[in-house]
């Protein structure tokens, strides 16, 4: 097997290279070059985009320093390509934060489609994306919260029915202890989603470091065997811990 190729974006009109160069992207954390950590895609090397800004609000989340501020750096959309195309695979993620608060996250995703890469959103769902977004996004990995996360009711989404519609479209769920599957199956009915493909629902360990998570990780693989979901523990945990940008 030959190594994975590096990236060679697709040439850019002058006028798609000034609009790149024009976009200003918030960012929460500096440029990053990992393996993706969780979901359907688990360690595969991507680069990382951490929109900034988050009004969720999880009691849990792992990435508190997203949700406001002034961002840790502000690139444009022509220096992210510049940092893909000196990495290998072909692969970014769109994350945050809540990257579908960000206005630039639809301009950002359609420089980087025109640029031939492959686009992850992940996102918690409480915004239906745009047609355009929907239409250009690879994979959606899109994680409604339990009780656990203890958010405002109107940052749940209203409708989940957008996922019938996308490319490649997750469901992620974090839980704490394995009771959790009661709300999971709740959420489902309540979304619509009694029939989405098994397949397509992941289980996640909530936990920001390993021995956080480590106690959790066999008994909700076994509830998401169960039932047919898909299970991953966070890779980025087990290797880096609670570290950032990695
Ligand atoms: S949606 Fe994501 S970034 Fe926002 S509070 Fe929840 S876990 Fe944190």
């Amino acid at each position: 097997m030959s190594e994975a190729p590096a990236i060679h974006p697709e040439p850019a009109s002058p006028a798609a290279s000034a609009s790149a160069v024009a976009l200003r992207v918030p960012l929460a954390d500096e440029l990053f070059y990992s393996l993706q950590g969780e979901g359907a895609t688990l360690g595969r090397p991507s680069v990382f985009v951490r929109l900034m800004g988050c009004t969720v609000g999880c009691a849990w989340c792992d990435t508190k320093y997203s949700w406001e501020g002034p961002p840790v750096l502000e690139l444009s959309a022509a220096d992210i390509l510049e940092f893909c195309a000196g990495r290998p695979g072909n692969q970014v993620i769109v994350t945050g934060g809540e990257p579908l608060e960000n206005p630039v996250c639809a301009p950002l995703v359609a420089h980087l489609k025109a640029a031939g890469l492959r686009v992850e959103v992940e996102t918690s769902g409480y915004i239906e994306p745009s047609s355009p977004l929907l239409e250009a996004v690879d994979q959606w990995n899109v994680s409604p919260k339990l009780a656990s996360a203890a958010i405002a009711p109107d940052k749940q989404p209203t409708s989940l029915g957008w996922l019938w519609r996308a490319k490649e479209p997750y469901l992620k769920f974090v839980l704490h202890k394995p009771d959790e599957m009661a709300e999971v199956d709740a959420l489902l009915d309540h979304y619509g989603l009694a029939e989405f493909p098994s397949e397509r629902i992941i289980i996640s360990p909530g936990g920001k470091k390993f021995e956080h998570m480590e106690p959790r990780l066999l008994p909700l693989a076994e509830a998401a065997l169960e039932r047919g979901f898909r299970f991953t523990p966070r890779l980025h945990v087990i290797l880096w811990g609670d570290k950032r940008a990695v």
